[in-house]
């Protein structure tokens, strides 16, 4: 089989600033060792998110001069409408600024102290904007999904014995939705299988409890589906998706993902009772319906991008690419979730630095090591992110340790990948030098984006 080459030429170019491996000791120090607080100008290359990273195409670029500003009613809000339907087939389509708004005004809604909301895993927003309403989020993965070193295709799915178990023990009357995030973000980004959604589906119609796709990811799920299971492989990703939404009731998604767009995302609803309350929110929080908190603009960069993520050549190559760092790093004997996800690559840490112990932070050390060997920014996924504390203030860690390498998508070229796994191998060899990390300042909630640290 020939290279997988990118499915696009480069019209328009961003240039990079180089910096010494000197200058990277002080920046990081200056940023209190977060990746958060580094300047973008002060990284090589950025593989902090996937998210709101993507290059938009010429028609984006295009769509954006066609961008319809009308307050109300304005033409780019209708094509955006119509492609989320064509997708998603739900009823009530509403736009937000982001993902997160999204998760916001639904929550705010059916969300409240005594209510509990399952999901495979919980991405932080989501997490956050469940327990900000004083409801708890629930996570229920499957046990494969829990440990990096086993491969197999679907290690997002959530475990339907689990869901069954907790909705007896909790009451449904408790749970006023139940959630899958695809690809499932938080634990690696692995996919879902059609069959687990299928199952999970059966369980919350059992019970009378909606069902809501996280769908940020939907495409790339897709594409996993189609390669990996069976009965797939010869349909085209729109229908997949189509049935994907089939089971639900209602979808959050954040633009700035699969919707290959810089900003946005959407709420989509099949009951009118809850969309109308939503709407409502939104017009205090976001704005008028037809815009919510986006320019028209950016809804027609949005709706193309929602066109063209639905490519087959755009999807294999995005794949592929990620697959390409991943293989490299496993040949190499770098300890990474396995199979490599849809977005991201994601270092395990725990076998990378088993010396360093969850209470200082192995993830957050190899983050800023790639920082100052190569100029590259990563985020950990683990106990800065989601540890929590007990009574006596001893660290509560997440069940992993990781390092999160997200690629944006059609920004970086192969080359730019190659140096990535020259850095990853080089920190990986040089490993015993690594020290532990201790949190000097940290917020109350999120606190991985402002928190600073100092080496230990
Ligand atoms: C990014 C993301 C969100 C939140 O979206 P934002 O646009 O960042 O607010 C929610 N869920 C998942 C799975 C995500 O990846």
């Amino acid at each position: 089989m020939k290279t997988i080459i990118e499915p696009f030429k480069i019209k328009s170019v961003e240039p990079i600033r180089f910096t010494t491996k000197e200058e990277r000791i002080a920046i990081l120090k200056k940023a209190g060792y977060n990746p958060f607080m580094i300047h973008a100008d002060d990284v090589i290359i950025d593989l902090l998110t996937d998210s709101g990273t993507s290059a938009m195409s010429a028609k984006q670029w295009a769509g954006i001069m066609d961008g319809d500003e009308a307050y109300a009613g304005s033409k780019s809000f209708y094509r955006f409408e119509k492609q989320v339907e064509k997708i998603t087939g739900m009823k009530y389509i509403i736009p937000t600024h982001q993902g997160r708004a999204s998760e916001k005004i639904l929550f705010s809604i059916v969300g409240g102290k005594g209510k509990y909301f399952p999901n495979n895993t919980h991405f932080d927003t989501t997490r956050a904007n469940i327990e900000f309403t004083g409801a708890e989020a629930v996570d229920l993965l499957n046990e494969t999904g829990k440990h990096p070193e086993i491969r197999a295709d679907f290690k997002g799915n959530m475990d339907v014995e689990k869901l069954t178990e907790f909705i007896k023990k909790t009451g449904k009357e408790n749970i006023p939705l139940c959630m899958i995030t695809i690809t499932n973000n938080s634990g690696g980004g692995q996919p879902v299988s059609m069959q687990n959604i299928r199952e999970v589906k059966e369980v919350c119609n059992k019970y009378d409890i909606p069902l809501f796709i996280d769908a940020c990811r939907f495409a790339e799920n897709a594409y996993f589906i189609k390669k990996r299971e069976k009965g797939y492989g010869n349909k085209p990703i729109i229908e997949i998706a189509k049935e994907i939404f089939s089971y639900a009731d209602g979808a959050t998604m954040s633009a700035k993902k699969d919707g290959l767009a810089n900003i946005g995302g959407f709420l989509a609803l099949n009951d009118e009772d809850l969309a109308m309350k939503c709407r409502n929110l939104l017009i205090v929080t976001e704005g008028f319906p037809t815009y919510g908190g986006l320019a028209g603009r950016d809804l027609e960069a949005i709706a193309q991008g929602l066109e063209e993520v639905l490519d087959e050549s755009y999807l294999q190559y995005r794949i592929r690419s990620v697959e390409y760092l991943g293989e490299r790093l496993v040949a190499a004997g770098v300890p990474i979730i396995e199979p490599p996800g849809g977005h991201a690559i994601y270092i395990d840490a725990k076998r990378f630095l088993p010396d360093i112990p969850p209470e200082q932070f192995p993830g957050q050390a190899i983050v800023g090591s790639l920082y100052v060997e190569g100029g590259i920014r990563s985020v950990e996924i683990g106990s800065v992110m989601f540890g929590k504390y007990d009574e006596k203030g001893r660290l509560i860690p997440p069940p992993m340790e990781l390092v999160r390498l997200a690629i944006p998508r059609r920004v970086y070229t192969q080359s730019h990948i190659d140096y990535v796994l020259e850095v990853i191998i080089e920190t990986f060899k040089n490993r015993k030098n690594l020290r532990g990390y201790k949190i000097v300042y940290e917020a109350p909630m999120l606190r991985h984006f402002t928190a600073r640290f100092e080496v230990i």
